[in-house]
């Protein structure tokens, strides 16, 4: 295999892994159907294809059946490892300069590997199979529903917009694994696959597919899997774009707690200034959703900073999509926070100085409460201010060290 000036294969070899637990109802059509697209594929320009198939400790005939096929290699794992822990197998002894998969239950049509192949040949790094975005897709009602919430998750979690997160059928170039790496055993391996690809800024491709119903028992619970591709899509985000995850809930919390500072605002303005239950309480969920929202919100950038001190690269994505001042937002958060520490200050004094004297403790206790707000807002914005620039220095220590260094060796070499 060559590669050409825009990243295009020229003649690479392909192998096709298929991970079978307990699929002798399906597995010889499948394995038939890959067999029969290898001269499609050379004419995509795929020069060979090996097609691998993990049996992974099943009890029935599955690894008998594939054992006939003398075009087939066969692994066995001598006890079950699991969807992701097969595929992994499958990749390691594997030859080709493209990897495939897809499932052994019939549900992915093999018969779209060489339009796959072309578009990862032409230049992406993955090409997913999206069965969302494909006319037909027999999967159960309620399985659509999870991929299409999934799906929504990942985008939000990244800066793009994919449709199939959870399919089982893609074509990636073999380079692209070690970014991709590690990977869990488990049935949530794609959702993990699709995350990690959309934060190591791998290139993905989605390819419209049709989707089958199954042949034989699904291994996917919809509860634990789904509970477990939910979680795997959020520890995978953590490392690279925690703002995301901790930003939205912090923008929520600023929301509700100006949500409810407008409600005891309109009351005011409408002449209502008896301090009854109601108002004490929305004024301690504004307290607490605006302390708690902008803590969240500057936590979640300040952990920005952390990871990519991490991966010793700038910050590169936020809570938000794409930077929303022409100054990065914390950038501002040293005066931003002063402002509110004094008003805080101010609004505590002039109150704590009116509780003794003409105001009632009841109104006296509001603004005090609304100084506190501001001032712990204040605190807030101002240390997480220093924790990033701190965080900015030494990211770019290194650079800064050797520019020092080396225009200092210029200096001597000009005396
Ligand atoms: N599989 C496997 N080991 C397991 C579970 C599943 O190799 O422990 C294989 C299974 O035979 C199928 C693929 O992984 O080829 C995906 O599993 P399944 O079709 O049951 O999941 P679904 O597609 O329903 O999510
Ligand atoms: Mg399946």
């Amino acid at each position: 295999m060559t590669r050409g000036d825009a990243g295009v294969l020229n003649a690479p070899t392909l192998s096709v892994v298929i991970p079978a637990y307990n699929e002798e109802d399906g597995i010889a059509a499948i394995v038939e159907r890959v067999l029969d697209v290898r001269s499609a594929l050379r004419q995509v320009g795929v020069a060979d294809t090996e097609l691998i198939v993990v049996d992974d400790g099943s009890c029935d005939r599955t690894a008998e059946i594939v054992s006939r096929y003398s075009d087939v290699r066969l692994i066995r794992h001598a006890r079950n490892r699991n969807y992701g822990g097969a595929l992994k197998t499958g990749f390691r002894s594997a030859q080709g300069d493209l990897l495939a998969f897809l499932d052994a239950d019939g549900t992915y049509p093999p018969e779209f590997l060489p339009q796959m192949c072309r578009v990862a040949i032409d230049g992406a790094d993955m090409v997913v199979g999206s069965r969302m975005a494909g006319e037909r897709n027999d999967s159960p009602a309620v399985r659509r529903f999870g991929n299409f919430l999934f799906a929504q998750l990942v985008s939000l979690m990244g800066d793009r917009r994919v449709t199939d997160v959870a399919s089982g059928m893609r074509v990636f170039r073999r380079e692209v694994l070690s970014r991709l790496y590690p990977l869990p055993d488990g049935l949530n391996f794609t959702p993990a696959m699709s995350t990690r690809a959309m934060h190591e800024g791998v290139r993905v491709a989605e390819f419209p597919i049709p989707h089958a119903e199954r042949l034989g028992r699904s291994k996917l619970g919809i509860l634990r899997d789904g509970w477990r591709f939910l979680s795997s899509i959020l520890w995978t985000t953590l490392p690279y774009n925690p703002a995301r995850i901790f930003g939205i809930f912090g923008v929520l919390g600023i929301f509700a707690a100006a949500l409810c500072a407008a409600i005891v605002l309109g009351l005011r303005l409408r002449g209502v200034t008896s301090l009854g239950p109601g108002v004490v309480l929305v004024l301690q969920g504004a307290v607490v959703f605006g302390v708690s929202g902008v803590s969240l919100f500057t936590l979640g950038m300040m952990f920005n900073h952390l990871v990519s001190l991490f991966h010793g690269r700038p910050v590169r994505r936020g809570i938000f999509g794409r930077p929303v001042l022409r100054q990065p937002l914390e950038h501002h958060f040293w005066w931003l926070g002063g402002v509110a520490a004094v008003l805080g200050i101010v609004l505590s004094a002039m109150a704590g100085a009116a509780a003794f004297d003409a105001w009632p403790i009841e109104r006296s206790w509001l603004w005090l409460s609304c100084g506190a707000m501001c001032f712990i807002i204040g605190l807030q914005l101002t240390t997480s201010w220093l924790v990033m620039r701190t965080l900015e220095q030494l990211s770019v220590r290194d650079v800064a060290r050797q520019r020092d260094l080396a225009g200092s060796e210029k200096q001597m070499g000009q005396e």
